[in-house]
Formats: structure tokens, C-alpha cells, sequence
């Protein structure tokens, strides 16, 4: 059994940055690959670590642009491509998910649904290829859902968008590595129930008392050092931040930034 492995294909927070795209993840085990989100630049980058058409199933934590925009590109992908279109493969995601990635293209529902099967997430867990997949709601202004992912003994949870959320804890209990979104600074401003500053991603990671922390959704006009310096000292863990291209699993955990 091949161990699972994670690929960071980006980690920019709200729109791409100069050194990644916006939010995408590859997930390999036991030869079956998924995407979890698909945000913007994001299939450019993906295909230097899987082959363009080598991806079995996609799921979408929520359906704001900067996770899911680049399945319109995909589709397009699929359908054109010379040797002629591609299988339908699944597409996991929230109600509306075939209408929204219609609508990237101008598209009729009937010719994206030819492309991708479309399931509707519910909490609770769901096999996806070899891998159990949980999910549940996290608080963001869409439905939004936080995942889960374990094989083989490990176990990794993905914040998606959030702000504090008890579902997030929960998904993350224990797990391995904790990827989680910390898109604001410290300040009063920030609009609750939207996003985690990178404090309050080190509070979630420390309750829920995961094995490594990996800040995420890093928005390219924050300072990552002082991301990093937020976060620490509230999670005693390892501490890194994501870069695109960063692998995480088993064996194999990023390098601690603190
Ligand atoms: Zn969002």
C-alpha cells in the first residue's frame, strides 16, 4: 500500500500570488489522485506534478472563485482535447456545484455534466477511492466544508475557508497535520465569521491537538513572517507555513518554520 501523500499545488489566500496559485491541493494514494479545490492558475501548476487527464475524483470545499474558478479550464480540457472527450469523472462539492462550474464557460448544465458526476457533499464521512473522506460545515459566509482525510493510519484536515469554527476542532482531532487557512493578521478589524487570523489557526490547531500545523490561504499582501510569528507560541508544535509544491505525509512532514 502506497503511503498517502499531499501536494500543495496552492496556497494563495482570495487571488493567486506571484509564487503560487490560489487554493489547490493534490492527494495521491495507491495510484488514485484528488484534487481537493481548484482555484485560480491553478491547473498550469497542477500538471507539472500529475498528468493532465491522470485525476480520478475532485472535491470542492466551497464554491467562492479562488477554489474552484480553474474547473472551468478543466472542463474545457476534457472536452477539446484531441484524442476526443474525456470520461465523466466525480466532482464532490456543495449544492450548486455543476450549475456554478457551468457558468465559468457559459456552458449548458447537460455538456458539463457530460464531464464530471456531480455529488452533493453532506456532513459525515464518504469513501473516496482509498481514502475516508469526512467532512462538516465550517463557518464562512457560503456552505462551506472542512475535510478530513485518512489512509493508512494517517491523517490530515483541511481548514477550507473558515473563521473560529468547533467543526474544524472536531475534524482535526489528533490528526497529523492540520493545513489551515490564516488569511488575516491580528487587528480589530477583521470581519468575523469570515476568515482565521494566523493566531486563532495556532488556537484551533492546539485544541484540537494535532501533530503539525501548516498555515495556508496566505493572501500575497501579508507579511508570511509575521504570519508565522503570530501563530507561534500559541501552538507548540511544529509550525510551517505552505509553499506551492510543499509535500506533506507520512515520514515526511514540512519543514518547521518554529
Ligand atoms: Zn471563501
Amino acid at each position: 500500500m502506497s503511503p498517502m501523500q499531499l501536494t500543495v499545488i496552492g496556497c494563495a489566500g482570495s487571488f493567486p500570488g506571484p509564487d503560487s496559485p490560489a487554493s489547490c491541493y493534490l492527494l495521491e494514494a495507491e495510484g488514485f489522485r484528488v484534487v481537493i479545490d481548484f482555484g485560480n492558475g491553478s491547473l498550469g501548476v497542477l500538471q507539472r506534478y500529475a498528468e493532465l487527464f491522470g485525476l480520478d475524483a475532485i472535491c470542492l470545499s466551497h464554491l467562492h472563485a479562488d477554489h474552484c474558478v480553474d474547473m472551468g479550464a478543466y472542463w474545457v480540457a476534457r472536452q477539446y482535447t484531441p484524442a476526443g472527450p474525456r470520461p465523466s469523472i466525480p466532482v464532490y462539492g456543495p449544492a450548486g456545484t455543476a450549475e456554478r462550474v457551468a457558468g465559468f464557460g457559459g456552458e449548458s448544465l447537460a455538456k458539463v455534466q457530460a464531464r464530471f458526476a456531480f455529488h452533493d457533499l453532506e456532513p459525515g464521512p464518504v469513501e473516496i477511492g482509498p481514502f475516508r473522506i469526512t467532512t462538516d460545515h465550517v463557518n464562512h459566509p457560503v456552505e462551506t466544508f472542512g475535510f478530513r482525510v485518512e489512509h493508512g493510519g494517517w491523517r490530515l484536515a483541511y481548514s477550507a475557508d473558515t473563521g473560529e469554527s468547533d467543526a474544524l476542532v472536531r475534524l482535526a482531532e489528533g490528526a497529523d497535520v492540520l493545513l489551515c487557512e490564516a488569511s488575516f493578521h491580528d487587528g480589530p478589524d477583521n470581519t468575523p465569521n469570515l476568515h482565521l487570523t494566523a493566531r486563532q489557526a495556532a488556537e484551533h490547531a492546539a485544541r484540537a491537538g494535532v501533530g503539525q500545523l501548516v498555515l495556508t490561504h496566505l493572501v500575497p499582501w501579508n507579511d508570511r513572517e509575521r504570519s508565522l510569528s503570530e501563530a507561534s507560541g500559541v501552538y507548540g508544535g511544529p509550525l510551517a507555513l505552505a509553499t506551492s509544491g510543499l509535500v506533506l505525509g507520512p515520514g515526511n512532514p514540512a519543514p518547521a518554520a518554529r
